[in-house]
Order: structure tokens, then sequence, then C-alpha cells
């Protein structure tokens, strides 16, 4: 049922940044329906669906965002077969929630997609809501987060005002996060997820990986859990030399330089 009452956009925004969110904003879910459909690789070679299609009725899609501040948030925990949980990533759950009872407080209905289970391509619509720029890294880059966002969203019915699309080139002519992947997955703007380090671990496909790179560059902290790479975001010239610092991969060279 739509929503009755004022528009609780500022009540929403201030609730997600309350809650640790460090980037906001919002995409309408007819300009989502309208980009091109993107195929969505890591195991499974689909393509992006229309939000429409996810929640008949939608209108807007928020979208926030946390920031990794230390490597210790880049933690893969191994679950079953090829799944893993975040435990870095979850406050994003808590801020989902409570953006959800926001809406359903003022008459809005809302549903969590998944980027893996609705098959949409969070990282166009974060460009959309103006939260950063599609790098050549294949991530989302923000001037001020560099790579290092962590972004969610829900799809609600609430015709919330959709933020300015972020349109800026941040790469330019930099391609350091290409040269410095170790394991050449990086092409501008796409990268080749049977190459990249993300996903792999002893518990699972160690295809393709070259003997050494996931010791050097996803160290295991226990039998089932490692530090994701981060190679190509340490690379990135928005990175902050304070995250930088906070990274195994600038520890490794550091130890290796002395
Ligand atoms: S996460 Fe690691 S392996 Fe994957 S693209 Fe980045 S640097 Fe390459
Ligand atoms: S390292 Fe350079 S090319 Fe890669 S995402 Fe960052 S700015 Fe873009």
């Amino acid at each position: 049922m739509a929503g009755s009452g004022d528009l609780p956009e500022r009540l929403l925004r201030e609730t997600c940044i309350s809650e640790g969110a460090v980037a906001y904003g919002v995409a309408s879910a007819a300009e989502v329906d309208n980009l091109p459909r993107v195929k969505i690789r890591w195991g499974m070679d689909r393509y992006s669906r229309k939000p429409t299609a996810i929640m008949p009725g939608a209108r807007s899609i928020v979208v926030f965002g946390i920031a990794s501040s230390d490597d210790a948030h880049e933690v893969a925990v191994h679950t079953r077969g090829e799944d893993y949980e975040y435990p870095g990533y979850l406050p994003l759950i808590h801020i989902r929630k409570r953006a959800a009872s926001v809406l359903r407080e003022n008459g809005y209905d809302c549903v969590f997609p998944s980027e893996r289970n609705a098959l949409m391509s969070f990282k166009r619509i974060a460009q959309l809501a103006g939260i950063g720029g599609f790098g050549k890294s294949s991530l989302v880059i923000s001037p001020e987060y560099g790579p290092w966002l962590r972004i969610s969203m829900l799809l609600t019915d609430a015709p919330l005002t959709p933020s300015k699309p972020f349109t800026r080139d941040l790469c330019r002519t930099c391609t350091s996060c290409i040269s410095a992947c170790p394991a050449d997955a990086l092409k501008p703007y796409v990268v080749d997820d049977r190459k990249c380090l993300i996903g792999r671990s002893p518990q699972t496909l160690r295809k393709n990986v070259q003997p050494g790179l996931l010791e050097t560059y996803q160290p295991q902290l226990t039998k089932r859990s490692h530090v994701m790479c981060t190679a190509c975001q340490i690379a990135c010239p928005y990175t902050s030399d304070e995250r930088r610092a906070r990274s195994h991969v600038f520890s490794i060279g550091h130890l290796e330089g002395e």
C-alpha cells in the first residue's frame, strides 16, 4: 500500500547516516529499469534484472554505503560450497533494517535486494544515485572514499527525489589498479571473475591461481577465514594514506622492503 503522509526523505537519510552510512543517495526505479542489462558473473552468469521485475510498484532505490576503514573489514568467512559471510559488512544489514522501518512506519513498502539473489547491478545503481563513479578497477570510486565504499540498497514504492547521478571521470589516464593486480584479472572497467582472487580460498576454487598468490594477497586467518585481496584498491590514488597503512598488502610490502 502506498504511503499517505509526507515522504520521510529527510528522516530516511538521517537515519542511514546516524546508523553509520557515509554515503547516501536515491535512484529512480524507472531510470534503473532503462539501464542496459549487464552480465552478473561470479558464478551466476545471468543478466541484471529490472527493479520493477523484482518489486512490482517500485518507485525508488535507496542506496547507502559504509566505509571499509581497515582490512579487518575485509574478512571473508567460508560457510559452505562457494558461499562466504563478510562480518565487516554487517553494519549494512543494520542500516537497511532501520531504513526499512522508517519507510514502513510511513506506510511505504520495501524489499531488500542482494546483488546475488536479485541480480541487480549495484555499481550502476550507485552511480545513478550519485554515490560515485565506475572505476577501471570495476569498483565504485568516490572522491572521498576511493574504492572503499561497501554498498547496499533497498527498493521501495515511496516516490523519493532522485539524487544527481555521478558523472565525473575519476580515473582519467590512471591505470594503477590494473598494474597492481597480482592475478592479471583487470582490464579497464572489467574484472575477470575467473582470475580475480576474491572468491577463491583453500576451501573453494584454486583454479587459475598462481602458487603463492593466495598466501600473499589473501592470507588465512583461521581454517575457514581469510583477508580478501585489496591490491587494486590500495594502488588507487583515491585511497588515503591512513587506509593504505591499514592494509595487509602494505604491511607485506614493508616487511619485504626491510
Ligand atoms: S581483488 Fe585482487 S585479484 Fe581481484 S582484481 Fe583486485 S587486485 Fe586483482
Ligand atoms: S587506480 Fe586509477 S584507474 Fe584504477 S580505479 Fe583508481 S583511479 Fe581508476
